[in-house]
């Protein structure tokens, strides 16, 4: 069984503007994703990716077409059953997100805080996840006090915290130049390697999907023009 299947999902949003037209950012489009892979998708500004992802994670509802986690059918649960599913997955961002006026630990600490681990539990939990960024050294510092590759492997430990199986990277290395870029997706990829972790890249960028991803889809205008491995995706004629 894949690990996340879409079909035929679409979503569409009402018009901004009083007499504006619909938009459909997402439109008709089915991709199986199997437990363990890197799955890039790519596609110029406005295609449809970061909908896609938050559809995936459902922070918002489809318009039609459904989206199965491990064959559940995750556009027709509950609220509450909703956040079991989210607890499977965690996301990163382009601009990182970090709480400014909270340390590196409170950072990564938040969403186990939210989850109601103890104190103890949650220390341990931070210590480990430092350690697997690279970054106790930092436990004590701001974010801006960070590099944007630090900033970024904070935000990477953050959403490992509740032991994700699901980690979606939004943009997640488009604020950083090519060498920290490296360093995060070095990171990603050990994600994947060595903690078993279903990762999906959304990115603009070839480079990023050739680097990591071992299957590609690419969106334009909300539709999946094509999909296959990276590298016979990329060197179509
Ligand atoms: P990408 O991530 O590929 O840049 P998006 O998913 O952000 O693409 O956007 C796809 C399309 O949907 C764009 O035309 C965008 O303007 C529109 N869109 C995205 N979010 C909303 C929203 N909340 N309300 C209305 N339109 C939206
Ligand atoms: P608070 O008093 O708000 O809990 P702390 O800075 O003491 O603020 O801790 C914030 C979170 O980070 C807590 O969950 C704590 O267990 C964890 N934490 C704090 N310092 C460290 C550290 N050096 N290594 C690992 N986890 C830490």
């Amino acid at each position: 069984m894949p690990h996340i299947t879409l079909t035929d999902v679409s979503k569409t949003y009402p018009p901004q503007k009083r007499r504006g037209a619909p938009v459909t950012a997402v439109d008709a489009v089915s991709l199986e994703i199997q437990r363990g892979e890197i799955f890039g998708v790519i596609g110029y500004s406005g295609a449809g990716k970061s909908t896609l992802v938050r559809l995936v994670n459902g922070l918002e509802p489809v318009t039609s077409g459904s989206i199965e986690i491990d064959g559940v059918d995750v556009t027709r649960l509950s609220p509450a059953k909703l956040r079991d599913v989210r607890q499977k997955i965690g996301m990163i961002f382009q601009r990182f997100n970090l709480l400014r006026s909270r340390t590196i630990s409170q950072n990564v600490a938040y969403p186990l805080e939210v989850a109601g681990l103890p104190r103890a539990a949650r220390k341990a939990r931070v210590a480990e996840l430092l350690e697997f960024v690279g970054l106790s050294d930092k436990a004590d510092a701001y974010p801006e006090q960070l590099s944007g590759g630090q900033q970024q492997r904070v935000g990477i430990a953050r959403a490992l915290a509740a032991h994700p199986e699901i980690l979606l990277a939004d943009e997640a290395t488009s604020a950083l130049d090519p060498e920290t870029t490296d360093e995060v997706l070095d990171l990603l990829a050990r994600v994947n390697r060595e903690l078993g972790v279903t990762i999906i890249v959304i990115t603009h960028e070839m480079d990023v999907i050739a680097r990591i991803a071992g299957r590609v889809a690419v969106m334009e205008k909300g539709r999946v023009v094509e999909q296959g491995d990276t590298y016979d995706v990329f060197t179509d004629p």
